[in-house]
């Protein structure tokens, strides 16, 4: 496994891959690499020939500057953690390698960027969408391994590789928990024992809410989800949203034919954590 920091070389690299035949596989990652990270990454090893993961925490889709500089950063850990995996390059490129000067685009997702995590992180999925296009125009993979942890990261990305008409399958990812149902994320390293202990509501209010469908109407339960977290001292939820899973827009009735996630940020001390969860017909 090689960790790569330049775009030529990686470039070179990559190239003489794709001659012997080889099908690329890309993970884009922020690094502080955990179980969830590596599930994708075995995924990759398993669609594609060629596994390149890349580290790179990503100035323009933080719209909040303490976020940015609080975010956990580990290469050695991270190098040790994928030497094991399927992963054959790492790519983790200096921000100015990515940005030689700003990137102005704009990118426009119509409703998708209204809501829930567009809402709350303005600028944050343009960022996203920088940042992406730009490591799929590097590595030119065939497919990218992206995780429903982030549920509306991926439908971004899916509406911007239709828009660019872009040459790469995106494959969805399932969500990997901790053991007690807490999502896997590189921010619960920030929790403190207590924040981390009483963070598993999140997860299980929203398991338990799955089986309230009969009982209570939309409304209703997502007054009963942000109440049962918000009674909690540790946490306080900043949305909670059940929403049709195509086009965003909010649930109205248990009847709709739409597949329905519920998608919710709760904040925890100065840790936001996000996660969702489907509701079933
Ligand atoms: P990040 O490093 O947070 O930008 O995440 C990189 C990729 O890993 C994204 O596609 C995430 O959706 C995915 N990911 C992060 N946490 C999880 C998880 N718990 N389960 C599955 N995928 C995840």
């Amino acid at each position: 496994m090689q960790v790569i920091k330049h775009i030529n070389d990686l470039r070179k690299i990559l190239s003489g891959k794709r001659e012997e035949g080889l099908i690329i596989g890309f993970v884009p990652t922020m690094g502080a690499l955990h179980q969830g990270h590596i599930s994708l990454v075995e995924k990759a090893g398993q669609e594609t020939d060629y596994v390149v993961v890349s580290i790179f925490v990503n100035p323009t889709q933080f719209n909040d500057k303490g976020d940015l500089e609080r975010y956990p950063r580990d290469l050695q850990k991270d190098v040790d953690l994928l030497a094991p995996t399927a992963c054959q390059l790492i790519f983790n490129p200096e921000a100015d390698e990515i940005y030689p000067e700003p990137d102005t685009r704009q990118f426009d997702f119509g409703m998708l960027e209204q809501v829930m995590e567009g809402k709350f992180r303005p600028g944050h999925f343009n960022g996203v969408a920088q940042v992406v296009s730009r490591l799929f125009d590097i590595v030119q993979p065939d497919k990218a391994f992206f995780g429903q942890k982030d549920f509306q990261q991926l439908a971004i990305i899916n509406e911007m590789v239709r828009k660019l008409k872009l040459p790469v399958e995106i494959i969805p990812c399932p969500i990997i928990r901790e053991a007690d149902g807490l999502a896997m994320s590189s921010r619960n390293m920030l929790l403190n024992p207590g924040q981390r202990q009483n963070s598993v509501l999140i997860s299980a209010t929203l398991s338990e809410a799955t089986n309230k469908t009969t009982e209570l109407n939309v409304e209703e339960l997502r007054s009963w989800v942000i109440n049962r977290i918000n009674k909690n001292e540790y946490l306080n939820t900043e949305y909670f949203e059940i929403v049709n899973e195509l086009t965003f827009q909010p649930v109205m009735n248990w009847n709709d034919p739409c597949m329905k996630v519920g998608c919710i940020a709760v904040q925890c001390g100065k840790t936001r954590l996000i996660d969702n969860i489907e509701f079933k017909n």
